[in-house]
């Protein structure tokens, strides 16, 4: 019988929903489920998960877990796992979650997984060699801590209520920390919304001569800005295009290597994916594994979307065809 706990920060939103619903299977054959959260205030998600049947809400609290930083984030969950006495620990593979993870699973004698796509049957499933192979892995070793992706799992949504939260004590290091600000990448534009229920693809074609033996950079710009502003759909690319910049060519404003998906790249998880002007070569393609449905709209008959990358191919003008889709949509 196992002790499942959901170990969390209390702000971490989407991700821990879909950590807990992964989690609450996990106590099946008479187990329990506990759940364990740290931060300023956690009773609102404690309350908004009430009904998770979890049999005991531990929490951590104070101005000093606010910040995320390793030292009293894994002070928090140190003791928040000794005093729920767990065997398994599933945690939400945030990055304040994955930064002490296996620090806290060290402290506590146990071991732990990241990059946790799924859970069946005891096991837990991993990706390898960037989404090539799937491997199911099970441990005897307890406490088993187990970070769950974001995007792999339906969030929890049962009702919310009002959870009676019992306080643990953290003995607290001596904190040097203090975390002053963010330093993000500049992007004009926030193109990266992982919730969004669709992914567009940039490749470089869109900065490629056309037809007409010119290149029309400015109007790729319009195009696809118009239509993620219309849909609030995710801005990908290929590397080409985003390692243009680099290369002193003209290239899209918006685009930073944040965007870039594939094997060097992001593995972003959308129901839908739509590539334009993007070849999709094995190094691209191998980044959508978790997409959905896949479409794809190139010049080329032959290219690597044809090539049972893609499950709709468009052999089109992809100017020529996002400029009626825009319209359709009405987008400016
Ligand atoms: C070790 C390694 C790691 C890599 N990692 C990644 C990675 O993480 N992500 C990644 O993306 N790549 C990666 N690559 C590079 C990858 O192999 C390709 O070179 C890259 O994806 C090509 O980008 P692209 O398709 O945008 O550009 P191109 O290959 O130049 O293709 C442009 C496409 O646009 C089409 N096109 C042009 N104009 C139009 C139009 N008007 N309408 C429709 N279609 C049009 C053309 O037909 C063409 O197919 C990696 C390569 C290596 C060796």
């Amino acid at each position: 019988m196992e002790t499942v706990l959901l170990l969390t920060h209390a702000d971490a939103g989407k991700p821990a929903l879909e950590a807990l619903a992964a989690a609450i299977p996990l106590k099946r054959d008479g187990g329990t489920l506990v759940v364990g959260l740290f931060g300023a205030d956690v009773q609102p998600f404690a309350n908004e998960i009430a009904g998770c049947g979890a049999t005991k809400f531990l929490a951590v609290t104070g101005a000093e877990f606010t910040q995320a930083r390793y030292a009293s984030d894994a002070a928090a969950a140190e003791a928040l796992v000794k005093a729920s006495q767990a065997t398994i620990v599933v945690v939400p593979a945030t990055s304040r979650m994955n930064r002490i993870v296996s620090g806290v699973a060290h402290r506590c004698g146990g071991r732990a997984d990241t990059h946790v796509t799924g859970m069946a049957n005891g096991n837990i499933t991993r990706w390898y060699y960037r989404q090539r192979m799937e491997s199911q892995q099970s441990r005897t070793q307890r406490p088993w801590f187990i970070a769950i992706d974001p995007g792999c799992h339906a969030p929890y949504s049962g009702a919310a209520g009002t959870a009676a939260t019992t306080p643990v004590s953290v003995s607290l290091p001596t904190i040097t920390t203090q975390v002053t600000g963010v330093k993000a990448p500049e992007s004009s534009q926030q193109t990266i919304r992982p919730d969004a229920k669709l992914l567009f693809v940039a490749g470089a074609g869109w900065t490629k001569k056309q037809p007409d033996g010119q290149a029309h950079v400015p109007e790729a710009a319009e195009l696809i800005m118009g239509f993620l502003n219309a849909t609030k759909a995710s801005l990908g690319s290929s590397k080409s295009l985003v390692d243009l910049s680099g290369e002193g060519q003209a290239v899209l404003p918006f685009m930073s290597h944040l965007n870039q998906v594939g094997q060097t790249g992001s593995t972003p998880r959308h129901p839908k994916g739509l590539s334009t002007c993007c070849h999709g070569e094995e190094p691209h393609a191998v980044g959508w594994r978790f997409i959905g449905e896949r479409r794809a709209i190139n010049l080329d008959a032959n290219c690597g979307w044809a090539r049972g990358k893609a499950d709709v191919l468009y052999v089109a003008d992809a100017f020529e065809v996002m400029r009626k889709v825009n319209q359709l949509l009405g987008a400016r």
